[in-house]
């Protein structure tokens, strides 16, 4: 179950019913044990799994499925992006443990919303892509950073903060420049612990060491960075006036 991105207030609704519902919890590392504090009922089971292998986690929400109705696996943001989801639920499917996924924020969107950037900006970019850099994991073929980063859409890096030497390499060899802007959100909607770095591929690195950025951080490329300031600025059609859609008729300018 995904917990959002760490404003305790992030979290959905369901996913705070179940917490309450929850007759035991394996939360994942520090960024989410606060919601456990706030929404689990007393005597409910918790635990991290911070010291425990992909093994130990499974055995322990196997064993806690026996003697409970509802066992939750708490992971920061969504489950379904870098949450080693499926290695999870392979287990508990083999077990025969009746299982289901619920979605949370990613920290990907709340590190937009942190420092009010849109992903998405009317003919300057309609794509983002979600990934890493190589860091232990291999990344496949054709998803090199260089590879995707060609593309000059939004780029959301994911478990990167420590490898920026790598991503400025990946994205100069695609053609990006020292210029472009790069923005960093650490603890992204972390009630007095966000930090938002802005910089370019040039100098973010040396930004981040400055701010003592090592952990738990979004690193964003995107052409879109920094359009609120923007003073001409292509407006997005659904909200224009001479467009026709289901909800609304074109103003007749004639
Ligand atoms: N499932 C999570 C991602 C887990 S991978 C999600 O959807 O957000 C862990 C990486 O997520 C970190 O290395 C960092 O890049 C990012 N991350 C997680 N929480 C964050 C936060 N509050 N602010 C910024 N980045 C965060």
């Amino acid at each position: 179950m995904g917990a959002g991105p760490g404003d305790p207030e992030l979290i959905t609704v369901k996913a705070q019913r179940l917490l309450r519902e929850a007759g035991a919890i394996l939360y994942a590392g520090s960024l989410v044990s606060e919601a456990c504090t706030l929404w689990a009922s007393e005597g409910c089971e918790i635990a991290d799994s911070k010291g425990m292998t992909l093994e130990e986690i499974t055995a322990w929400l196997i064993s806690q499925a026996s003697r409970h109705e509802t066992v939750v696996r708490l992971q920061t943001g969504d489950p379904g992006l870098y949450g080693a989801l499926i290695e999870m639920i392979q287990p508990l499917d083999a077990a025969g443990i009746e299982s289901a996924v619920v979605p949370g924020i990613s920290s990907a969107f709340a590190s937009m919303a942190a420092a009010t950037e849109s992903m998405t900006l009317p003919e300057v970019t309609q794509t983002v892509i979600f990934t890493r850099v190589e860091g232990r994991t291999p990344m496949p073929a054709g998803e090199s950073l260089c590879d995707l980063a060609r593309h000059k859409t939004t780029l959301c890096l994911f478990l990167s903060i420590t490898l920026l030497h790598k991503v400025r390499e990946a994205l100069l060899a695609a053609g990006w420049t020292e210029n472009d802007p790069v923005l960093v959100v650490q603890k992204a909607s972390w009630p007095g612990k966000e930090k938002i770095v802005r910089g370019t591929i040039a100098n973010i690195h040396e930004k981040c060491r400055a701010e003592k950025i090592v952990s738990q951080a979004m690193i964003v490329v995107s052409p879109a960075l920094g359009a609120r300031n923007w003073r001409v600025l292509k407006k997005s059609k659904l909200y224009d006036a001479g467009f026709t859609h289901r909800f609304r008729k074109a103003e007749n300018r004639l």
